[in-house]
């Protein structure tokens, strides 16, 4: 197959290339990407010289471009995750998560349309990557399932539900074959350093505050970004057209937890350690307005339709993450 994956040069893109590169060798892959801040195209070095691979610089809000690309590749799958990702950005500065996340996928959805119009839906699929937080935020007790009402809080969570909303309406309207998954957040290798586990070690490594928000009681619910791709790839193939799958490892963490976890890791890897330890070098900073309390997903679903299960060795890959963290700071 001809697949198109959007965001390929980011985080969890780059990851997914890598697999998909892995797992299926006789598929083409075009990655299109901005290459905004938060992409490196280094990670996908890997990819260089294999003719299989093809990458294009395309900005999704530039329409005429899209359609060129797609015109030229004339994509059979579309794994779609380019997006402005970092909430507190979209909290400074909302304009450009809508410009990526609403029009660039508004843009991407119907040069797709236009192009798979008259092909059978059955062998044309668009996977949108989205978010739990378009749930918005629980309480202490209950996990969001694929029917939790929609109550995005912050501007990326808003712009996210919009671009869900979109591909569902495509799905309906058009009758192209649509899924979307919703996922808890992600780490692993790649992730850009403005994120959560990348700021914990890399000011940690510079033996700086390590910041957590108020008192560190936000909850998130952690999935190693490898299972992640396992499961892009599961729905991508298996999933049931038309439908959502919340992606999650059962992997609850206290932020404050987690940060003690990886100072603890640190504490064995690195020396010489602070006095009293990594953790001695925490700090609480205000929160913002736009933080959700906790975030928890219940992946039943996806467990029970596609047999995906997350690996569920949380400490190994904070281990491994750490460590790729660590090789890269050297
Ligand atoms: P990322 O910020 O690391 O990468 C996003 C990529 O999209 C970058 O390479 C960037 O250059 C590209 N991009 C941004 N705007 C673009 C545009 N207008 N045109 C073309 N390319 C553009 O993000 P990530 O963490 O890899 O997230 C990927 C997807 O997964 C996003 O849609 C995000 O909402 C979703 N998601 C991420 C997490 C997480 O924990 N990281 C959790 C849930 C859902």
């Amino acid at each position: 197959m001809r697949i198109l994956i959007t965001g390929g040069a980011g985080f969890i893109g780059s990851n997914l290339l890598l697999h998909w590169a892995r797992r299926y060798p006789e598929d083409d892959l075009l990655n299109l990407d901005k290459l905004t801040y938060a992409s490196d195209l280094t990670f996908l070095q890997s990819l260089d010289g294999n003719p299989r691979y093809r990458f294009a610089k395309v900005d999704l809000c530039d329409r005429d471009a899209v359609r060129q690309a797609l015109d030229d590749y004339r994509p059979e799958g579309v794994v779609h995750l380019a997006a402005e990702s970092h909430v507190d950005n979209s909290i400074a500065g909302p304009a450009a998560f809508v410009a990526a996340n609403v029009v660039g996928t508004f843009n991407l959805l119907d040069e797709v349309r236009r192009q798979w119009s008259g092909v059978p839906a059955t062998s044309r699929r668009f996977l949108h990557v989205s978010t739990d937080e378009v749930y918005g935020s629980l309480g202490p007790q209950g996990a969001f399932t694929e029917t939790s009402r929609y109550d995005p809080r912050s501007p990326y969570s808003a712009t996210k539900a919009a671009s869900d909303h979109l591909v569902a309406a495509y799905g309906h309207t058009y009758g192209i074959d649509v899924a979307i998954t919703n996922c808890s957040n992600n780490f692993g290798p790649h992730q850009h350093n403005e994120k959560l586990i990348p700021t914990i070690i890399r000011t940690a490594l510079k033996r700086e505050p390590i910041p957590v928000y108020g008192q560190g009681t936000n909850v998130r619910d952690w999935l190693y970004v490898a299972d992640h791709c396992d499961a892009l790839d599961a729905v991508f193939h298996r999933g049931r057209s038309g439908e959502r799958y919340n992606i999650g490892a059962r992997n609850e963490w206290r932020n404050l937890d987690l940060v003690h976890a990886i100072c603890a890791e640190l504490d064995g890897l690195v020396s010489p350690m602070p006095k009293g330890g990594f953790a001695a070098l925490i700090r609480f900073v205000a929160d913002l307005p736009g933080h959700d309390l906790r975030y928890a997903i219940d992946p039943s679903k996806v467990e029970r339709e596609l047999g995906w299960r997350s690996t569920g060795v949380f400490h190994e890959q904070l281990r491994h993450t750490i460590h790729w963290y660590l090789e890269r700071s050297r």
